[in-house]
């Protein structure tokens, strides 16, 4: 989508700090992190957010918690745990109107989910 953000960051058109790419599967460091480590990782294929997954899109989501699960563990993050979250819609708190996935970690993160 020629508007979108993170189709821009994903074409290098915009840059950013890479930490994987794949054909799918698009990861890099999040501008504003929240943690010591926080990564969005993204489908390549433009997808507004998690309420737009359907069973013909659904296969990148599988390759997006692979790809979260082996960052992990190259970040140091794995043993000690981390948080993976998805922002949808207005009450969601979503900004970026491309799904996308936080990988949080690297400190004790509080419960609050709220
Ligand atoms: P959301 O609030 O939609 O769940 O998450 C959007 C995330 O994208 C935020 O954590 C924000 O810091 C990050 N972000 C926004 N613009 C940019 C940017 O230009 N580059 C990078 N690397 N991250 C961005
Ligand atoms: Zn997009």
């Amino acid at each position: 989508m020629s508007d979108c953000l993170f189709c821009k960051i994903i074409a290098g058109e915009i840059p950013s700090t890479k930490v994987y790419e794949d054909e799918y599967v698009y990861a890099f460091k999040d501008i504003n992190p929240l943690a010591p480590v926080h990564v969005l990782i993204v489908p390549k294929n433009h997808i507004s957010g998690a309420s737009e997954i359907t069973s013909e899109n659904s296969a990148v989501v599988s390759k997006i918690f692979e790809t979260a699960a082996r960052l992990a563990k190259e970040l140091g993050i794995a043993e000690d745990g981390f948080r993976i979250v998805t922002n949808c819609g207005e009450h969601g708190c979503q900004s970026v109107k491309h799904l996308h996935f936080h990988l949080l970690g690297g400190k004790q993160l509080t419960a609050d989910m709220g």
